[in-house]
């Protein structure tokens, strides 16, 4: 028998602890190479996360591969803006197109927990109309499945995590949150202030999965605002802190610092043996599986699927459509600064506690179709000097002033939506990275009806701040959360997987992440991604080992798995007043 002390997950014989007051004290069960398990899953972050902890739970057995490490957050994380860029994902990608993207810090992570590490945790829920918007406005696609297939899924990921909010959330499909809101920081009560003068409705203190009370051995927010850097104490919610504890105490393997290069494809039946990966210690080596699941986000995901390409799958796997690496999506992401007369101190508490949806959905009156939400974001000083830089060139002693006001500043985000288009892409360079393996490239270009609702958003987000008081405004454009580039559709000619995330090509090859959007709304996507995680896994488990042999697509919706979820996810929060 193991003692906690024997246990592996960065392979330095520790324990890990998430948190100040959480210990990963089980066993990690390793499985043998040569055994054939049932499930490899690639990434374990925002989906791979979930989807880990829902299949070990159900019994399979099941390896998260993961390209980064194993965090222990007591030892490897500091609350430091520049001492973390550990967490995100730096190896090289081409960036291109007329608006090229930049990655880094602003789009992926690495790591055990993926981008939840680093995520600013608003979490609100995609809008009954994300799903159906070719039907209502004509432009970008409608999904397979609809808001009411994720809704008991929703619900569950808002208690796992748990997500706070207030009682009474208007936009969407209304809804309340169980979990006490936040109180709000300077940056949230100059958005409030803003939104109150000019009548727009306004969600304070939420949605946001960070505990507003302690929850089993989770502490709650200490508003010190290091979300970005990994939340140190763990009151924030990753699948670090929220689902891999649970994942391994029920069986799961996760080998950390391995990157996975090539999905094992075998022409005569059409299946998927297992995958190569490349281990710690660079060696290669090859795990065999009953079924794949691809959850490493929406660049790495289509770059593994193209990379992946061999005999019978020529132009990559689960590519007979073409469609994947196409339809990439990120959300408009302008950065509107004001300066204030009066102190703001925008550090403390979470970026992420205010938020309006009030111009989120299609408006006639408007000349482009769907819309925006506008949110507060709260830089730390490194990430504003950057922004300084860019939105207003401040510069030598120039930016010294700037920095030395920097706690009269305030900063609000434009969060547009940006509609699917074939030729935003990703395809495969033909520079190589440190495995050898060929990089991505990715093309991005804004189109009219992009065009058009950021100039209208940026203009709006500008009135509010005004209003709030700011006498000085400046913006920086920019992009956030990469989704699409391997989509869910009914049509097998236009899509990659269907609606359970299974690709319509290789009945044993799955993908789950946020690669399979569709398209975006103007909400941020993590909890829509971690409630499709959850929905898919469902289906795996309703399924039982038939779905690794069988070519039979059932496309029954599965009833919803209560009992796989952690055990603490009905246990109380912050108290809420009647
Ligand atoms: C600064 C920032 C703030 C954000 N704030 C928010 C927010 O407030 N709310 C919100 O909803 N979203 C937010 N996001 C976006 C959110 O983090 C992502 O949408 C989400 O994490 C994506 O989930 P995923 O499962 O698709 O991928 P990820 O969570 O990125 O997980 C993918 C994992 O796969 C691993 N991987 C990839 N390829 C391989 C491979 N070949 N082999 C092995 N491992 C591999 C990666 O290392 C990674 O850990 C933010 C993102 C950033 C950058
Ligand atoms: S503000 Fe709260 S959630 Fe963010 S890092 Fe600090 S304790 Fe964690």
């Amino acid at each position: 028998m193991k003692t906690p002390s024997d246990i592996e997950g960065a392979g330095r014989g520790e324990p890990h602890r998430l948190g100040s007051m959480q210990t990963v004290d089980f066993p990690m069960t390793r499985y043998n190479e040569s055994e054939e398990i049932d499930y490899v899953i690639v990434g374990v972050g925002a989906a791979g996360g979930v989807l880990l902890q829902r299949l070990s739970r159900a019994g399979f057995k099941v390896i998260g591969f993961e390209a980064g490490p194993f965090w222990d957050t007591e030892r490897d994380w500091v609350s430091d803006e520049t001492g973390s860029h550990k967490l995100y994902w730096e190896d090289l990608r081409i960036t291109g197109g007329k608006n090229p993207l930049t990655f880094g810090a602003n789009n992926s992570g690495r790591g055990v927990g993926g981008g939840t590490v680093h995520w600013a945790a608003f979490t609100p829920r995609f809008h009954p109309s994300d799903f159906e918007v070719y039907t209502r406005d004509g432009v970008g696609a409608d999904w397979p499945i609809s808001y009411s297939d994720l809704k008991p899924y929703y619900e569950l990921m808002e208690m796992e995590l748990p997500v706070a909010g207030p009682a009474w959330y208007p936009w969407g499909h209304p809804h309340g949150y169980a979990f006490a809101p936040h109180p709000t920081g300077g940056v949230g009560n100059t958005l409030v202030k803003g939104c109150t003068k000019l009548g727009i409705g306004v969600s304070v203190g939420g949605p946001v999965a960070i505990l507003s009370g302690s929850r089993g051995k989770r502490p709650h927010c200490i508003y010190r605002g290091f979300c970005l850097q990994g939340c140190k104490v763990g009151a924030k919610a990753s699948t670090l802190v929220t689902h891999v504890p649970d994942a391994i105490a029920n069986g799961a393997e996760i080998r950390d610092l391995c990157m996975v290069s090539r999905i094992q494809y075998d022409r005569r039946t059409n299946r998927v043996l297992g995958i190569h990966y490349i281990d710690r210690d660079g060696r290669t080596r090859f795990q065999k599986a009953k079924a794949v699941i691809v959850s490493g986000y929406a660049i790495e995901t289509p770059r593994l699927l193209l990379n992946s390409a061999c005999d019978g799958q020529e132009n990559g796997l689960a590519n007979s459509s073409g469609t994947v690496g196409k339809y990439l999506m990120a959300q408009a992401g302008n950065v509107i600064l004001g300066r204030f007369d009066e102190l703001v101190r925008m550090y403390k508490a979470p970026p992420a506690h205010v938020l309006t949806e009030e111009f989120y959905e299609t408006d006639a009156r408007r000349d482009f179709a769907r819309g925006f939400a506008i949110q507060t974001v709260g830089p730390l000083p490194v990430a504003f000097a950057k922004q300084m830089m860019a939105a207003a060139g401040a510069w030598g002693w120039g930016l010294r002033r700037v920095m030395m006001d920097y706690n009269h500043w305030s900063a609000f985000g434009l969060l547009g939506e940006i509609l699917p288009s074939a030729d935003n892409r990703v395809t495969l360079s033909e520079e190589r990275d440190q495995y050898g393996l060929r990089v991505p490239h990715v093309n991005f270009d804004l189109h009219d009806n992009d065009k058009k609702l950021i100039e209208f958003g940026k203009k709006k987000v500008e009135d509010v701040m005004r209003a709030a008081g700011a006498k000085e405004i400046v913006q920086e454009s920019r992009f956030a959360h990469l989704v699409g580039a391997a989509r869910m559709g009914r049509d097998p000619g236009a899509s990659v997987v269907d609606g359970f995330c299974r690709s319509h090509d290789i009945p044993n090859l799955f993908v789950c992440d946020g690669s399979v959007l569709p398209t975006q709304g103007s909400a941020n996507p993590g909890l829509t991604i971690q409630a499709l995680a959850a929905r898919t896994a469902d289906y795996l488990i309703s399924q039982g080992t038939r779905i690794f042999s069988s070519d039979r697509r059932e496309m029954i919706a599965p009833p919803v798995g209560k009992k796989f979820v952690p055990p603490d996810t009905f246990l109380g929060g912050a108290p809420r007043a009647r």
